[in-house]
């Protein structure tokens, strides 16, 4: 048989693009290699929740509160208005996305990828998870949606062996009984140079089971010495160790997603997740919903340009977003002087509205101009020492 399509993986990004691209009637190969659990917070906003219809059984618990704590420890709780943010537990939940795309109609293959070959037609070439023997899908169309350091992003598109990454570790704990540490519907973000010195840490509460991690940017940063500290700050040292688990996190978005022929990126693979935050799950899904609509606009056109349109139509939903988390990357995550600030800038409603609406519904809301004008005059203020840490 010859696949419109073969996605080589079935994480979130995949996932999405297999399922749509077998709604639509198309003959879809989803290959993944499965047996490893991605190592990740699992934090998902209700905008994900409503575009990919994300049942409530995948919810392992809801968080109605982000606490943000400074390198001082002082801290900002913001509630998480009209709404919550989801934890899905990985394991489970790309599994239900990986039976979901073949219920409606995709093939699904368990292997790993190893090239591709255009001897004599399209072919994905793969190793079998059970016989180990090398196999082929021939196709017309291939989706690369292989995570971070994608293979095929590697070998297919120009800049997919060098996307910058940040390095994020956790440790997946039992969770404690409630405390006045540790509350199961609220998430703490750590904003600490000796927990990160370049990005944050964190801990996500998941039912049963909590993550507590950290990224960082920097080589030789002892992840473990830094998640050691932030379980003593936040008194989770006694919890019994689950797993432990690091992955990169791309930062920048490539400038070219698709080969030019007949390979398209998507998620994680072309370097799509939120500055600042290290949001990826939905931006995944998104990426992969967008590649599936490009490749079917190719396939009815024929014009290989038509995969261009994947990144067009995202960069222009996106792009402003990213370009903002961006700049607050740069400028606040420098050094603990500026992580201060940042946090105290979290106390304003205003900018506690706008973080939220544009996580929650991935929209920067236009309808109050005079709060962003406060903000952005507020946050140069910061920038420039005008207004003393005791603002708060
Ligand atoms: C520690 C950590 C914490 C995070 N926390 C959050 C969070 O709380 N919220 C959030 O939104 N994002 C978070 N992220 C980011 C998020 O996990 C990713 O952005 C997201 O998983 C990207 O989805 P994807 O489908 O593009 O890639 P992946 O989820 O990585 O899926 C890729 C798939 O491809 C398969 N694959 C890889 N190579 C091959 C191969 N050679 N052959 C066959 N199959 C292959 C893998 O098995 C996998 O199933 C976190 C990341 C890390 C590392």
């Amino acid at each position: 048989m010859i696949y419109d399509v073969v996605v080589v993986g079935g994480g979130p990004a995949g996932a999405t693009a297999a399922e749509d691209l077998a709604r639509q009637g198309h003959k879809v190969a989803m290959l993944d290699r499965a047996g490893r659990i991605k190592p990740c917070g699992g934090a998902i906003p209700p905008r994900a929740v409503q575009d990919f219809d994300i049942p409530d059984s995948q919810l392992v618990a809801r968080i109605n509160t982000a606490r943000m704590i400074s390198p001082t420890g002082r801290s900002v709780d913001i509630p998480v208005e009209n709404g919550y943010v989801g934890m899905v537990d990985r394991e489970d939940f790309d599994e239900f996305l990986r039976l979901r795309a073949k219920k409606a109609g995709a093939h699904r293959y368990t292997g790993t990828f190893l090239r591709i070959d255009r001897e004599d037609g399209t072919k994905v070439i793969y190793r079998d998870k059970v016989s180990r023997n090398e196999l082929e899908l021939e196709c017309k169309l291939i989706i690369g949606a292989d995570g971070a350091r994608s293979d095929v992003a590697r070998a297919e598109v120009p800049g997919g062996d060098t996307i910058p990454y940040v390095i994020a570790y956790h440790e997946i704990v039992e969770a404690p009984e409630p405390t006045a540490n540790y509350d199961p519907t609220r998430c703490d973000v750590i904003y600490d140079g000796k927990v990160s010195p370049d990005f944050y840490g964190w801990v996500f509460p998941h039912g049963k089971s909590a993550s507590i991690g950290m990224g960082t940017g920097i080589d030789g940063v002892d992840l473990k010495a830094c998640t050691k500290l932030l379980r003593e700050q936040a008194g989770l040292t006694e919890c019994t160790t689950i797993r432990k688990e690091g992955a990169p996190i791309p930062l920048k978005p490539l400038d070219k997603w698709d080969n030019g022929r007949d390979v398209l990126l998507a998620g994680d693979a072309a370097g799509v997740v939120a500055p600042s935050s290290g949001e990826g799950i939905y931006y995944a899904m998104e990426g992969g919903r967008q590649a599936a609509r490009a490749v079917m606009a190719c396939l009815a056109s024929g014009r290989v340009k038509d995969l261009g349109q994947a990144r067009k139509v995202y960069m222009k939903q996106h792009g402003t977003v990213f370009r903002v988390l961006g700049a607050m990357q740069d400028a606040y995550y420098k050094s603990d002087e500026r992580r201060e600030r940042f946090v105290s800038l979290c106390h304003d409603v205003d900018v506690q509205r706008l973080t939220f609406e544009a996580y929650m519904n991935k929209k920067l809301v236009r309808a109050r101009p005079m709060a962003h004008m406060k903000i952005g005059i507020k946050n140069l203020a910061h920038l420039w020492r005008l207004v003393p840490e005791a603002y708060t």
